[in-house]
C-alpha cells in the first residue's frame, strides 16, 4: 500500500483534481433527494405549480453540474492512473536492468513478466477506481445517513445496527479474500511460466511429438489458476449479495418503522429512501472496490519485491579504467550457482596472455560457458579471483568491463529488425564498409549479399528465417564490430561446417591477431588450432596446455581425441 501511496504522492495535483470533481458529484448526487422531498412536501402538496417548477430547475441545474464533475472526474481519473502504471512499470524494467544473472535467476523471468503487466494493472485498475468511487463511496455514505438523521431523526440505532453489521460482512471479506487473490497472482506466474516455456520451445515439442505431455502441463497450469480464481471470486460471490441484502432489509425496516412513527411526511420518506439507497450502493461500491484493494495490495507486494531486490553484484568502491591489453587471469576460482549445492567450477587457475587464442573443451555441464560468464561479470566468483588486464573484475565496473568484451553466445539471440540493425548492436554507428569487414572476417558477407535485400534484409523475431550456422555468423559479426580485446566464442561455430568454420577461424585468426579469445568447443579439431587449450571436467581443470602438451599428458583430453579423431572418424 505504502508503494501505491509513493506513486500517487507524484501525482498529487491529478489526483486532488479528480477528487474535486469527484467532490462536485457527490454534492450533487447527495443534493437531489432533499430538493424532490421538498417538491412533494412543499409544491405537490399545497399544488403550488410556481415552486414545483423553481424546485424543478434548480434541480436541473444540480444534474447538470454532476455530470461535468462526472465527466472531468472520469478524464482525471483515467489519465492519472494510466500514468502511474506507465511509470511504475519503466521503474520494474529499469530496476531489472541493474539486476545481474543471479537476480534474475532467482526472480524468474516468467514472473517477471506477470509483474511487469498483470501486477501493475491491477494496481492501475485499483486506483482509477479509487478515485472514482472509492472516495465517493464514504462521502456519500456519510452525507446520506446525516441527510437521513435530519429527516428522519428516529431512525438512528437502526441505522447504526444495519452499518455495523455490513462493516463486519466487509470485514470478513477482506480477511478471506487477501490471501486467496495473493495466491490467484502466483498460479499466474505458473501459467505464464508454462506457456512461454511451450511457445519458445514449440519445434522441439513437436519434434518429440510431446505435445500430450507439454499440452497436459498447460493444462494443469491453468486448471490451478482458474482454481484459485474461483476460490477467491467464490469470497466476493458470497459476500457482495449479503451485503446488498443487509441494507435492502435494512431499508425495509427502516420503511416500516418510519412508516408506523411518523406518516404524513411523504417526501421526506421518499428522500430517506433513496438517501438509503445511495447508502447500500456506497456500501457495496466499498465491498467491491476492497476487492480490488485485496489484489491490489497483493500485487504491490509482488513489484515492490523487484523493487527492493538489492542486485547481487555491489557497485566497485571506486571504479577503475580498463587497461585495455587483454589478459585474462583466473586465480583458484571456485564457483556455484545460488540454490545450487554442487559447485559448477572449483579450483579454476590458468592465464588467456595478451594476443592468445584459448581453446576450452569437455564434455556437456562441465562448466566451459559457466566459466566464460565470469569474465563480463554475468556472474561473480564464488571464491578465489579473476583478473582482466591485471585487475579484480570487482573493482571494475560490469559496463565499462563489458565494453571492452565481445561475447559470442551459445545460443545465436537475433532480433527482428534487418541484418544492419542487428549487426549495428556491435557498434550503433558503423559504417557500410564497417559492417562488411566485421561481416566478411565471420565468413557472412557472402551469404548476407546474397539475399535479394542484402543488408537490409528483414529478420523475424529471433532470426526465424536464417539457419542456425547463418544466425551463429552474424552473431560472430555483430560481436566483431565492438571491436574488443577479449573475444569469448561459446561454440559458436557448431551448427557451421567443417570448411566454413575452418574458413571462420582462419580469418579470425588473421583479422583479430591482437585480441585474447576464449574459444569453447566441443570438438577437438576446432580447439586444436589454438594457442593453448583448457580441458575441463565436472567444474575443473583436467589439463592446460598445447595440443601436443595435452595430447602427452591429460588422459580426458586424450579420451576426447580418440573418440573424435583417434577412431578414424574425421568430422
Ligand atoms: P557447459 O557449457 O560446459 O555445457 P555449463 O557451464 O552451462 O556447462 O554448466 C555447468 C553446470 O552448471 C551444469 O551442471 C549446469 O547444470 C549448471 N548450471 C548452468 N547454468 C545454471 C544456472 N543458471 N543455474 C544453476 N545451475 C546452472
Ligand atoms: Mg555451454
Amino acid at each position: 500500500m505504502k508503494l501505491i501511496l509513493s506513486y500517487i504522492r507524484r501525482h498529487i495535483g491529478m489526483f486532488a483534481t479528480a477528487l474535486f470533481f469527484l467532490s462536485l458529484e457527490t454534492l450533487a448526487d447527495l443534493m437531489q433527494p432533499t430538493f424532490m422531498s421538498y417538491i412533494v412536501d412543499n409544491g405537490v402538496k399545497g399544488r403550488d405549480v410556481g415552486k414545483i417548477l423553481m424546485y424543478g430547475a434548480v434541480m436541473l441545474g444540480i444534474a447538470a453540474l454532476g455530470a461535468l464533475g462526472a465527466v472531468m472526474r472520469n478524464i482525471y481519473a483515467s489519465r492519472t492512473s494510466q500514468q502511474i502504471s506507465r511509470e511504475m512499470r519503466g521503474d520494474i524494467y529499469r530496476k531489472v536492468q541493474t539486476l545481474s544473472f543471479e537476480n534474475i535467476d532467482r526472480l524468474q523471468p516468467s514472473s517477471l513478466i506477470t509483474r511487469i503487466t498483470n501486477d501493475v494493472t491491477q494496481i492501475q485498475n485499483f486506483i482509477n477506481g479509487s478515485m472514482r468511487i472509492m472516495m465517493k463511496a464514504p462521502v456519500t455514505c456519510l452525507g446520506a445517513i446525516l441527510l437521513i438523521i435530519l429527516q428522519t431523526p428516529k431512525q438512528i440505532p437502526m441505522m447504526i445496527f444495519i452499518l455495523f453489521l455490513s462493516f463486519l460482512l466487509i470485514t470478513a471479506n477482506m480477511a478471506l479474500g487477501y490471501p486467496r487473490f495473493g495466491r490467484l497472482q502466483q498460479k499466474l506466474d505458473r501459467l505464464n511460466e508454462v506457456s512461454r516455456e511451450f511457445l519458445s520451445s514449440i519445434r522441439v515439442v513437436k519434434a518429440f511429438c510431446a505435445q500430450e505431455q507439454e499440452g497436459e502441463k498447460f493444462r494443469a497450469a491453468a486448471e490451478e489458476f482458474a482454481g484459485a480464481g474461483i476460490c477467491a471470486m467464490r469470497v466476493s460471490a458470497v459476500f457482495s449479495p449479503l451485503i446488498n441484502l443487509t441494507v435492502n432489509a435494512g431499508i425495509v425496516v427502516l420503511l416500516w418503522l418510519s412508516g408506523h412513527q411518523d406518516s404524513g411526511q411523504i417526501g421526506r420518506l421518499m428522500a430517506s429512501v433513496n438517501y438509503m439507497t445511495q447508502v447500500l450502493f456506497s456500501l457495496g461500491m466499498v465491498s467491491n472496490i476492497l476487492n480490488t484493494a485485496v489484489r491490489a495490495v497483493a500485487s504491490a507486494g509482488r513489484v515492490e519485491e523487484i523493487l527492493k531486490e538489492e542486485p547481487a553484484q555491489k557497485k566497485a568502491a571506486d571504479p577503475i579504467a580498463l587497461p585495455g591489453n587483454g589478459s585474462v587471469s583466473f586465480r583458484d576460482v571456485s564457483f556455484s550457482y545460488a540454490g545450487t549445492p554442487e559447485p559448477a567450477l572449483e579450483h579454476v587457475t590458468f592465464t588467456a596472455e595478451p594476443g592468445e587464442t584459448i581453446g576450452i573443451i569437455g564434455p556437456t555441464g562441465s562448466g566451459k560457458s559457466t566459466l566464460v560468464n565470469l569474465v563480463p561479470r554475468f556472474y561473480d566468483v564464488t571464491e578465489g579471483r579473476l583478473l582482466v588486464d591485471g585487475i579484480d573484475v570487482t573493482r571494475l565496473d560490469p559496463e565499462m568491463l563489458r565494453a571492452g568484451i565481445a561475447v559470442v553466445p551459445q545460443k545465436a539471440l537475433l532480433f527482428s529488425g534487418t541484418i544492419a540493425e542487428n549487426l549495428r548492436w556491435g557498434k550503433a554507428d558503423a559504417t557500410q564498409e564497417e559492417l562488411r569487414q566485421a561481416a566478411g572476417t565471420a565468413c557472412a558477407d557472402t551469404f548476407i549479399q546474397s539475399f535479394p535485400d542484402g543488408y537490409e534484409t528483414f529478420l523475424g523475431q529471433g532470426g526465424v528465417n536464417l539457419s542456425g550456422g547463418q544466425k551463429q555468423r552474424l552473431s560472430l559479426a555483430r560481436a566483431l564490430l565492438k571491436n574488443p580485446h577479449i573475444l569469448i566464442l561459446d561454440d559458436c561455430t557448431s551448427a557451421l561446417d567443417a570448411t566454413t568454420e575452418a574458413a571462420v577461424l582462419g580469418m579470425l585468426r588473421e583479422q583479430c591477431a591482437q585480441m585474447t579469445v576464449l574459444l569453447i568447443s566441443q570438438r577437438i579439431s576446432t580447439v586444436m588450432r589454438t594457442d593453448r587449450i583448457l580441458c575441463l571436467q565436472d567444474g575443473r581443470v583436467m589439463g592446460f596446455g598445447t595440443h601436443k602438451e595435452l595430447l602427452e599428458n591429460c588422459p580426458v583430453y586424450q579420451s576426447i581425441y580418440a573418440s573424435q579423431i583417434g577412431g578414424g572418424q574425421h568430422e
